[in-house]
């Protein structure tokens, strides 16, 4: 059968990759996690000294940016695929509190998402994936065969990122959680 692009976005806690993953197993496509690159993308300014306390060096960064090598292997004993930084396996270094807080500021620089995008499009190449993220429909896939648009109630939104928070032992409030998923 023939093999198609599959573009997943939504709003966030919707379950949006969750669902991405299932179904890439499901149908035997390679879930591509494009969060995972961003934060990727932070790690490696963390470990290359390009936070400065709270401040970005973002001319070292551009410089670099071309070294930054990410891919996915299928992890045989969770079934998922796992992220590689430059070949090495950065999995559970970029699910950290400290990738999780900076990530945002290093996603939004433009060379940054031009670099993402670019190694999206080229993972994209051959077809048969899944990727979820909100610019994988609009942006990196405009021309995807299947675009899905997640999403749920606030109540489910805020119960979904509150579960996560308390997984991860982290302190939460229910009321404050659904107030920003509100807004
Ligand atoms: O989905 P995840 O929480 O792993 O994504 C990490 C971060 O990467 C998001 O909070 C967002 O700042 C950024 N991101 C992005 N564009 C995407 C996917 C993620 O800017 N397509």
């Amino acid at each position: 059968m023939k093999k198609i692009t599959i573009a997943i976005d939504g709003f966030s806690s919707c379950g949006k990759s969750t669902m991405a993953k299932d179904l890439a197993h499901e149908i035997g496509y390679i879930y591509i996690d494009s969060g995972a690159m961003y934060r990727a993308v932070t790690l490696y300014s963390i470990e290359n000294g390009i936070f400065q306390d709270d401040r970005i060096d973002t001319e070292k960064l551009k410089k670099l940016i071309d070294d930054i090598h990410i891919s996915f292997r299928l992890n045989p004993e969770t079934r998922r695929p796992d992220t590689y930084l430059n070949g090495v396996n950065v999995e559970d270094k970029i699910r950290t509190m400290e990738v999780s807080s900076r990530v945002s500021p290093i996603a939004t620089l433009d060379f940054v998402r031009k670099a993402m995008v670019a190694q999206q499009q080229e993972m994209g190449k051959a077809k048969g994936i899944v990727m979820d993220g909100r610019d994988i429909g609009t942006t990196v896939f405009p021309d995807a065969e299947l675009k899905i648009f997640v999403t749920a109630t606030p109540e489910i939104r805020a119960q979904r990122r509150y579960d996560e928070l308390k997984a991860k032992g982290e302190e939460a409030c229910f009321d404050e959680i659904l107030e920003n998923v509100k807004q």
